[in-house]
């Protein structure tokens, strides 16, 4: 009781302070100064070290042991966060990070996020906050038409369809095999509802290529669902014949194929599952099929990269992370159903503290997604559509496949090096030839190469393996990547293979 009484003094003589944690004037300088540093971080960054020189744990002698008991003062904190955080970060905006695929990011992203951070809203259902629900609805749609997606796929197109942003392609692969397997067992239980669900669930089985990101394996493990891994062709591509012996073989074997996942643009090589082929096969199999476009997805906004989506008709959903290419921060990953009763049937719950007088009307987000409360994303990908606009876009997809073609260019004319896959877009791999190394292992020496441009500190870069083959891959396209960040990072690989393999000098 005492305790009551003294919070409600407190919160008579102090109460915008506690509230908000910050007089209104205090925050109204320390976030102008922070925009400050904001920018003066953006101008700097391209210049800054990409990986830090730390070690796990280095944050533990740095900071206390326990939360403070008393309130602390901006000043001290943000000295901290300079001191103790910006040590051990890597610098994702530098022009030195080649690694993953880029994250995005601009000042008007940051607008939206500063505004989404301070609104607070959660839309979860449309009466939970109207203007988060119908906004992202429409950039839903404003998307779908950027990116030429089937017309199904509209949230005011004819059918049931319609697009949510999802925090990530992990969750959007998860969601919509958890919306697949709900429809199948429905499915079956609608011709013979003697069946028990959790036998059919053990007959389940769903596909990707070997090539597909780690996110479509994670999600069979979640959903408790047997995922098979396809041999992928040489090209890192699914073919229809493949799967078409796997749904042959595991339907003799008393399975029930449903659901395929196939990437357009994997992570490791940047290859496209072959949906022309795969397409159908689902469609006559009455199959789920899943596009992973996580990174590529953002290229179909330029009409001359529309060909690695042909066969996008026969998709249930697609999924793509305008936090990768599309200059929007993470996360936005935006992803649409051909039908969305499905997903609706797979998660809805309906307690009465979630009910609302407009919910036939209205769309509820939260019955499209794994967790209940949601951020109010949509804000930041109309910033960016609307100020950086489809023509920035479609310059900034561009730029990154330029420079990828310009790497392609520097690793040809040195005939030690072989590209393993097509340039398509802003992905070049790469290795050492096994003929110019004799009897060394190539794997090896490539592994070494690769340790090397790490330790070398100058680039971040990543590495990947397919067919046996380890190679190196060089991602561009990140916000401050250049044609001459390139050749620098081509002069540092030719530095490093002359001191790896000082016999085989090559040209520059
Ligand atoms: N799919 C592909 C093809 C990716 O490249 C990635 C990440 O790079 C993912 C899925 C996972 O994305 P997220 O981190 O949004 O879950």
């Amino acid at each position: 009781m005492n305790h009551y009484k003294k919070a409600d003094n407190i919160l008579q003589t102090s109460d915008t302070c506690l509230r908000l944690g910050m007089q209104h004037d205090d925050f109204r300088n320390a976030a102008h100064a922070l925009i400050d540093r904001i920018i003066d971080y953006q101008v700097t960054v391209p210049q800054r070290q990409t990986f830090p020189n730390v070690k796990p744990g280095f944050m533990r002698s740095l900071v206390p042991e326990q939360a403070p008991e008393n309130a602390e003062k901006w000043p001290e904190v943000f000295s901290d966060f300079k001191e103790v955080v910006m040590k051990g970060l890597t610098h994702w905006f530098s022009s030195g990070f080649m690694a993953f695929y880029p994250c995005g990011g601009s000042y008007p992203s940051t607008l939206g996020e500063m505004l989404s951070s301070a609104i607070g809203s959660l839309g979860f259902s449309w009466a939970s906050s109207p203007s988060c629900t119908e906004l992202e609805t429409v950039m839903l749609d404003w998307l779908a038409k950027a990116l030429d997606l089937p017309k199904f796929f509209l949230h005011n197109g004819t059918g049931p369809g319609g697009g949510i942003i999802q925090g990530t392609a992990s969750e959007s692969t998860l969601v919509t095999l958890l919306s697949a397997r709900d429809k199948a067992i429905r499915t079956l239980l609608s011709v013979d509802p003697n069946q028990c669900r959790h036998d059919i669930n053990k007959r389940l089985i769903a596909y990707a290529s070997n090539v597909s990101n780690s996110s479509v394996e994670k999600a069979g493990k979640i959903a408790f669902v047997d995922l098979r891994l396809l041999e992928a062709d040489d090209m890192g591509s699914l073919r229809g014949n493949t799967l078409l012996d796997a749904i042959k073989e595991d339907k003799k074997n008393g399975r029930i194929p449903f659901y395929v996942c196939a990437s357009l643009g994997t992570t490791a090589c940047c290859s496209f599952d072959n949906l022309e082929e795969v397409g159908p096969i689902c469609k006559k199999e009455g199959i789920w099929l899943h596009i992973d476009a996580a990174y590529a997805g953002t290229a179909l906004l330029c009409p001359e990269f529309r060909f690695i989506a042909n066969g996008l008709e026969f998709s249930s959903s697609f999924n793509l992370n305008p936090h990768k290419v599309m200059m929007v921060n993470h996360d936005c990953s935006t992803l649409w159903f051909k039908d969305s009763s499905h997903v609706r049937n797979a998660m809805t719950v309906d307690p009465i503290y979630l009910r609302h007088d407009d919910s036939k009307s209205g769309i509820d987000y939260m019955h499209w997604q794994i967790p209940l409360s949601r951020r109010f994303r949509a804000i930041k990908l109309w910033f960016v559509l609307r100020m950086v606009g489809l023509v920035g876009l479609r310059n900034h997809v561009r730029r990154g496949v330029a420079e990828a073609k310009h790497l392609e260019g520097l690793v040809k004319t040195d005939e030690r090096y072989e590209i393993l896959f097509p340039v398509v877009l802003g992905l070049v791999c790469f290795r050492l030839k096994p003929d110019i190394l004799g009897k060394k292992n190539a794997n090896d020496v490539n592994r070494k190469l690769y340790e090397a441009i790490l330790g070398d500190r100058r680039f971040f870069i990543t590495p990947a393996s397919f067919g046996g083959k380890f190679f190196i891959r060089i991602s561009t396209g990140s916000m401050n990547c250049s044609t001459g960040k390139l050749d620098e990072l081509w002069k540092v690989i030719h530095e490093l293979t002359h001191q790896l393999l000082p016999e085989c000098n090559g040209v520059i």
